[in-house]
């Protein structure tokens, strides 16, 4: 019996045979990534990944049996996976995994487009919590969709592929940046600044004088390519993110930096673990929300009714009580946690804190100013899952987002705990959160995904 708790570190503990599914483990993680920068894109790479297992579209109208298993992409952005099980529903609830698939990004302005000083630009609203100056002078892709009028949409993506053009916010030259950098960092780029190069070519006509010439010619593209003018941007969601792909990091490839890894690498290994778990006697609902990063709000996030409509409709095909499904069914609430990093130690607190490599990260609460605004798991649940996790040997270690005071914040899991619902939060570390280019350890997406499976189990 140990009497003292030591954390583990999965690598130090791998051999070469875990090692490798390790490392396969994060080629499918990569591949999933580079096709979901928005949480449009991440609905729509999951629902062919479902497809490709046989799961249908789900209706709420439906009754549904064991061995069925249905998608529902909720308006384009949030997802769900159900895997109906054996077991008696009103008794045993359901098994919920969550997570969020919209990440911190520039959102292009309704009125976006404008020329200056011969260069075109794309006006943007930050979207979720960013440091600005992170996001000058990086190459940036564009993905969303812009209606058209009768309702013809337009999905676009330009800047992943090698031969795409990218587009560019300026950030200002050091030699005359003296001013800018004496300023405090959250001011030295204004949110009014992040503008994006979209072109820089005017169009010549010579019986015309127009003052906005590269406006009119990069208009002049995009109605050849989209068959869209000016105005159809107002009914538009485009955003720019980091363009690039998922690269792993060090000589030894034990890490991975890419965009997007909050929340990704927690929907992810949900999405796998309910592929998985076809035979499990439990019924699996995996939740990939949208808007996690601004509040949460509206049809897609994880505070509308939609999640406790499919509950619903899962308790009403069995003809058992909704309030009692609800009451029995456990949640992970998975989200990323701010690992430990040592070049900016005084925030953390060493003893309290997840660190890279050492297993999914189980957040008992998360909150801020003395625990505010958090689900805290009751112990009693905490306790069910280290017994779940123990059992199949999940690497997982605990602690807090930064230390007291330092700072804070919240997942989703309140709004499923809200619902009468045991939840706890099970997520991976990450270093740099919110970065373009986030950190983690392929170690602990792995144990992540371990730990999902240990759930559905
Ligand atoms: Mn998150
Ligand atoms: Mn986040």
């Amino acid at each position: 019996m140990d009497l003292k708790y030591k954390r583990r570190n999965v690598y130090e503990e791998s051999d070469g045979k875990q090692l490798g599914e390790i490392y396969d483990y994060a080629e499918g993680y990569k591949k999933f990534l580079d096709a979901s920068k928005t949480e449009r894109d991440a609905a729509h790479a999951a629902k062919a990944l479902a497809e490709e297992r046989g799961y249908k579209p789900f209706s709420f109208s439906e009754k549904l049996s064991p061995g069925d298993k249905r998608y529902f992409i909720n308006r384009h952005k949030n997802v769900f996976l159900i895997k109906v099980g054996t077991e008696d529903v009103g008794k045993e609830g359901v098994r919920i995994m969550v997570a969020h698939v919209d990440s911190p990004r520039l959102d292009l302005k309704p009125n976006p487009m404008y020329e200056e000083s011969g260069l075109c630009y794309f006006k943007t609203h930050y979207y979720g919590g960013v440091k600005k100056y992170q996001w000058t002078a990086i190459p940036l892709a564009l993905h969303g969709v812009v209606m058209l009028p009768g309702g013809e949409r337009m999905e676009v993506c330009v800047g992943e592929d090698d031969s795409d053009p990218v587009f560019y916010i300026t950030d200002l030259l050091p030699h005359l940046g003296g001013e800018q950098s004496a300023k405090p960092m959250g001011k030295a780029v204004d949110g009014e600044s992040l503008n994006a190069v979209i072109g820089g070519l005017p169009c010549v006509d010579e019986n015309e004088e127009d003052k906005e010439a590269v406006k009119t010619a990069v208009l002049n593209l995009l109605n050849k390519k989209y068959g869209l003018t000016e105005v159809d941007l107002q009914c538009s969601e485009l955003c720019l993110v980091p363009a690039g792909k998922a690269r792993d990091v060090g000589f030894d490839r034990s890490l991975i930096s890419a965009y997007g890894h909050d929340d990704k690498v927690c929907a992810y290994p949900e999405m796998c673990a309910v592929f998985e778990s076809e035979n499990s006697p439990h019924t699996l609902i995996a939740v990939f929300a949208d808007k996690e990063e601004v509040g949460s709000d509206g049809t897609t996030g994880m505070q509308s009714r939609v999640i406790s409509d499919v509950i619903d409709t899962v308790a009403a095909s069995f003809g058992a009580n909704p309030i009692e499904v609800r009451y029995n069914s456990k949640c992970i609430s998975a989200d990323v946690t701010a690992g430990y990093d040592p070049a900016y130690a005084s925030v953390y607190e060493k003893r309290n804190s997840t660190y890279v490599h050492c297993g999914a990260a189980v957040s008992k609460y998360t909150g801020a100013r003395g625990k505010s605004s958090t689900n805290d798991a009751p112990a009693e649940f905490a306790g069910w899952v280290r017994d779940v996790f123990d059992g199949e040997g999940v690497f997982w270690q605990t602690g807090e987002l930064g230390a007291v005071d330092a700072g804070g914040g919240g997942t989703v899991a309140k709004y499923i705990a809200n619902l009468g619902i045991d939840t706890i939060d099970v997520g991976v570390p990450v270093l740099s959160m919110h970065a373009p280019y986030e950190l983690i350890s392929k170690a602990d997406v792995w144990s992540l995904y371990r730990a999902c499976l240990a759930f559905c189990k």
